[in-house]
């Protein structure tokens, strides 16, 4: 118990030190709350996600949109996004501190930001925009109401995502350590622990392939495995937890995580910023094999020598394990960032069976990271840079010569031990597409859990078809000649719209994705919004720069996607 406590006192002061450290460096800056309601989260920075590490706080909004959403402090809106994806309607503020915050999701801007990027729209003919502003054009104060809170681009329910960055916005950083207010009681719960042997010589009780640990919760807080685990060789542990908050259902990420055995300390991170140029880092911070076929989140408690993210103290690239080890008695602590603190205790001992055999399919990971590397079958090219992959990799590229139907050339697979890359591959695919088809080809790209994804090549005249890509799987060239699909509107034609605010109808297209849309009214061009998620989009009358006077229009809708083809339709009404 004295163990326990003296344990908890430990991460605290650590965390508060670190904490305290930052805020001097950036002098105790407060800001003010960007919703008026009390705070929610139903995400917390750093959290785990695919491709990245979510970058701020998800404050909700009581499940509906249309909250207003202020300026946490003086400014100017240095930042307009309007995307069908992602940020969706997302404001940037530059404050004089230097600091930048940002809003998400939203459902509309304040007036005068409305007119501001309206106009900028109609000027541009845009509906997509990212646009930079000079300091003295939209000036806001603290607590200044900017934008409706909304639920805009790929967001999963109605909330605020609230960010606050460096100056040059690459880096973000966690608003926790300027909201000292918002409050937490409730620590970490871990899942389970998994331990990885990490080379063909390296076993976990007994087997060749990782193995999971289910915990056993002595009381809140304190977790131990009861079992003591035989690895020999090198091994890697790996761990499965979530954060919790009161009086909310949500799952957080967790803010520290530490492992010792034997009191030394072997792993240490703690998540106070993160860099967009890192982030993709994540993919070696996490089992990427456990992420992409079970969805799983499981953190490595080592590092990969190519893993760039900063905000390791400590690393180890695994431990070795030797026949005259004594027992190693380890331990996963974990924090939130306001200093709950759950631990794992467990025992590892050496496996005295010497009848292990080696691990083939580990014997084969022969291809060094730090090289340049690639792999050539007829008509395909694998290239990929030095420093591509995080870790030293098996890599085996097959052919398919089988006929597929709809397909313009072979099937091209590669089978590694990495399933993700640091940066993109090169391939180059011969395809047996007629030069008039050129710029209908895709790349169908399948990855280990089934998921396919398109990419539009560049094809030479040699029929080659190149592309690159961080996915590892199986390639193949088709073709894209099949127009998107564009609905009915919600009207009929020769309807009288006099009192409609606004037109709808629904996009979507089967191979490559929707590269443009347009609508006219009369031959002017119309701003359109358009929600991927929900394949909407919105034509708002009052953003319509033409005088209606109850006499007939002429409505043309058109939707192109990535392969040029393109549909038309047109409607007639009265407004
Ligand atoms: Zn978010």
């Amino acid at each position: 118990m004295i163990v326990g406590v003296r344990k908890i006192v430990l991460i605290c002061s650590s965390v508060l030190f670190s904490c305290f450290a930052f805020s001097q460096a950036v002098k105790n800056k407060q800001f003010a709350n960007p919703l008026a309601i009390p705070p929610l989260l139903s995400a917390n920075f750093g959290e785990l996600r695919p491709n990245h590490f979510h970058a701020g706080l998800d404050y909700k909004t009581e499940g509906v949109e249309g909250k207003p959403v202020f300026a946490i402090d003086s400014g100017y809106v240095s930042r307009i996004m309007i995307r069908p994806v992602g940020y969706g309607n997302a404001l940037y503020i530059t404050h004089s501190s230097g600091y930048v915050s940002v809003y998400a999701h939203l459902q509309s801007f304040s007036p005068e930001i409305t007119s501001y990027i309206t106009h900028y729209q109609l000027q541009n003919k845009m509906h997509s925009v990212d646009v930079a502003i000079e300091p003295h054009v939209l000036l806001v104060q603290r607590g200044q109401e900017i934008a409706k809170s909304g639920n805009s681009g790929s967001s999963g329910g109605p909330h605020v995502h609230f960010e606050i960055r460096n100056k040059n916005g690459d880096v973000a950083y966690n608003p926790f350590l300027f909201y000292p207010t918002i409050l937490d009681k409730t620590q970490p719960r871990i899942t389970s622990l998994f331990v990885y042997p990490l080379d063909s010589l390296s076993f976990v009780n007994g087997f060749e392939k990782k193995q999971q640990f289910s915990v056993r919760q002595i009381s809140p807080g304190v977790y131990k495995i009861p079992e003591k685990i035989r690895v020999k060789g090198s091994i890697g542990m790996g761990i499965r937890a979530n954060d919790y908050m009161h009086n909310v259902h949500n799952i957080f990420g967790v803010y520290s995580v530490e492992l010792r055995c034997n009191n030394e300390l072997l792993y240490a991170r703690k998540i106070d910023s993160v860099s967009f140029y890192e982030t993709n880092d994540i993919n070696s911070l996490l089992d990427y094999e456990a992420f992409i076929l079970n969805k799983q989140y499981i953190e490595k408690l080592y590092v990969e020598p190519n893993n760039s993210l900063s905000f390791y103290s400590e690393k180890n690239n695994g431990l070795y394990i030797k026949s005259q080890d004594k027992l190693k008695e380890c331990v996963v602590t974990l924090a939130d960032f306001h200093g709950n603190v759950s631990t794992l205790d467990f025992s590892l001992v050496y496996d005295t069976d010497s009848l292990l055999s080696v691990n083939k399919e580990r014997a084969t990971i022969t291809n060094s990271y730090q090289q340049a590397f690639s792999c050539e079958k007829d008509g395909f090219l694998f290239q990929a840079d030095s420093l591509s992959f995080y870790k030293d990799f098996s890599f085996h590229c097959t052919v398919d010569s089988s006929f597929y139907k709809h397909e313009f050339s072979l099937r091209y697979s590669v089978k590694s031990s990495e399933l993700c890359m640091k940066k993109n591959a090169r391939i180059s695919i011969q395809t047996s597409i007629p030069d008039s088809l050129h710029t209908k080809a895709l790349v169908r790209v399948k990855v280990p859990n089934g998921g396919v994804f398109m990419i539009q090549p560049v094809i030479t005249s040699d029929g080659m078809a190149h592309f690159e890509t961080k996915r590892i799987g199986e390639y193949s060239v088709i073709i894209d000649t099949v127009a998107p699909y564009i609905s009915k509107p919600n009207f009929s034609n020769g309807d009288n719209l006099s009192n409609a605010r606004s037109i709808q109808y629904t996009i979507s297209d089967k191979l490559s994705g929707i590269d443009s849309y347009y609508a006219y009214i009369d031959n002017q061009w119309c701003i359109l919004l358009y929600d991927a998620k929900n394949a909407r989009i919105t034509l708002d009358f009052s953003k319509v720069p033409l005088q209606f006077q109850n006499t007939l229009h002429t409505l043309t809708l058109v939707v192109v996607d990535m392969c040029g083809n393109e549909t038309k339709k047109q409607y007639s009404f009265y407004k």
